[in-house]
């Protein structure tokens, strides 16, 4: 049983999936334009390990993750850079899939992006305005707050003191006089200014406002009604409130049974981020320190807990990670270096304590995804290693234990296949991957992510075939 803490109900819930053996995830995904910082990656590693903790326990996950790729933030920096928003965002998904397949972050089942669409975003809104949850406002559209009697939910506000609570008269003044009709009331779609992209929709010439992508896509690949919706603990008011509303406003049902958020990194025990300014970037950590001790460093606490980033507990992690990565070593060379092929006494007696191993790895893992206690299971099975296999060990005992260590390591992700390589050039395994990926993608009769997938092999030096027999691949 895997017991999940659910920020809408505050307190950890038996995970009772909507189809059995099957989780439907939606993770918010960044808006692209410039490298993320090692705050952004913290939700890629804690749910990238989520879905593989599900995965080693028999689900198959469905896991979605957006681009938003149309954004005031992606135009200002076009516009700084003279560049077209296309350029800008092309370039910063191929940056971001590098830096989280460096991470060893599975890529998602689906990664659509807001630009292609808009069909069903608009009719989304089109939606909520047919059932008296949205009302347009001189090509405007807003959603009405005050219809959904559920607004407030998940962050616990009461839209009463929402609004009392805003006291930025100015904001507030020019919202109304906007034909705004109450304060707390968030924008669905809204009307292009001069040189910005746009899209024609029965309101006016313009784009969505953030929220209904997320609405619009977890519908489109997930169904109504989700088993996971995840992202940063900051995310928890207004977007998931409003995605919240939007989804239930227009589909009737609920959204998602569970809501999990990771908490914040911090630098200085203050939050790093972007606005702040005291971020680094995920590229230049991972280069100084590895992306695998990021990685290690961000499992070794709970997600929920914050976790403070500082020099010496990178260099305390790579240390430790060393530990294990060292015990995996040793595992494989007595391997290769003994010559019983028959287990000892000694030995038929240590095997039963294997299992014990993996039990307590996973009870930790069903608890909430405990990866900090998950991982102290690992070193003790490190220790154990180094105890029974050296001189002496017989062949079957020490693949006996190296097969254990290799199946938990590989649910936390810690140790890479490629090891000690960076992505620029694929591993086997990852273009098998992303061939899986885009296997999916033509089945969920997703083009444009199938040719995505295409391009983005091509870019890494990798042609793809269709051949009668399967797909096939070279490099180039
Ligand atoms: P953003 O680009 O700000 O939309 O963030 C993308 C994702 O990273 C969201 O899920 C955020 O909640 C998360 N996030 C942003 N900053 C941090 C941080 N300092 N620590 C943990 N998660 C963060
Ligand atoms: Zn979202």
């Amino acid at each position: 049983m895997i017991r999940i803490y659910n920020t809408l109900t505050k307190q950890k819930e038996e995970f009772k999936p909507i189809e059995p053996n099957k989780v439907r995830m939606y993770v918010c995904g960044p808006t692209v334009y410039n490298l993320i910082h090692i705050g952004n990656a913290r939700p890629y590693i804690v749910f990238d390990t989520v879905r593989r903790y599900f995965e080693s326990q028999g689900y198959e996950v469905n896991y979605v993750q957006n681009f938003t790729d149309v954004d005031d933030k992606i135009i200002k920096k076009a516009n700084e850079e003279n560049r077209t928003t296309d350029e800008v965002v092309e370039q910063y998904i191929a940056e971001t899939l590098k830096d989280v397949a460096n991470l060893n972050v599975h890529r998602a089942t689906c990664h659509p992006r807001v630009t292609e669409e808009m069909p069903q975003i608009i009719e989304m809104i089109q939606t909520l305005i047919n059932k008296g949850f949205a009302y347009d406002a001189e090509g405007t559209v807003y959603f009405d707050t005050a219809a959904f009697e559920g607004y407030g939910k998940l962050s616990k506000k009461v839209l009463e003191e929402l609004e009392s609570g805003r006291n930025d008269r100015e904001t507030l003044r020019h919202d109304l006089a906007a034909g705004k009709k109450h304060p707390m009331d968030f924008v669905l779609w809204k009307p292009k200014k001069d040189g910005e992209p746009y899209w024609e929709s029965p309101w006016s010439e313009g784009r969505p406002g953030w929220h209904i992508e997320c609405s619009a896509m977890a519908k489109r690949y997930l169904g109504d009604t989700i088993d996971i919706h995840a992202g940063g603990e900051d995310l928890v008011f207004p977007h998931h409130e409003n995605e919240i509303a939007q989804s239930e406003g227009a589909n009737g049902a609920e959204f998602a049974h569970y809501w999990m958020h990771n908490a914040f990194l911090n630098i200085d025990n203050k939050k790093m981020s972007k606005s702040l300014g005291n971020f680094k970037t995920l590229r230049d950590v991972g280069e100084m320190y590895g992306y695998d001790v990021v990685r290690f460093f961000m499992l070794n606490a709970h997600y929920r807990s914050p976790l403070n980033f500082s020099a010496d507990l990178m260099q305390a992690a790579a240390n430790s990670l060393d530990r294990i990565k060292n015990g995996g070593m040793a595992l494989k060379f007595a391997y290769d270096h003994s010559q019983i092929d028959t287990l000892t006494e000694e030995e038929q007696k240590l095997m039963e304590e294997l299992p014990v191993f993996e039990k307590r790895f996973n009870d930790y893992m069903s608890d909430d995804f405990n990866t900090a206690d998950a991982i102290s299971v690992i070193f003790e099975l490190v220790k154990f290693a180094n105890t029974y296999t050296k001189e002496g060990a017989s062949k079957p005992f020490i693949k006996a234990v190296m097969d254990l260590f290799d199946k938990l390591v590989d649910i936390l992700g810690l140790i890479y296949k490629n090891e000690g390589e960076t992505v620029d050039g694929l591993s086997d395994e990852e273009i098998q991957d992303f061939i899986e990926q885009r296997k999916q993608a033509k089945k969920n009769k997703d083009f444009a992510e199938a040719d995505r997938i295409r391009e983005y092999l091509k870019e890494q030096g990798v042609l793809i075939e269709d051949t009668r027999e399967g797909v096939r691949y070279k490099r180039v």
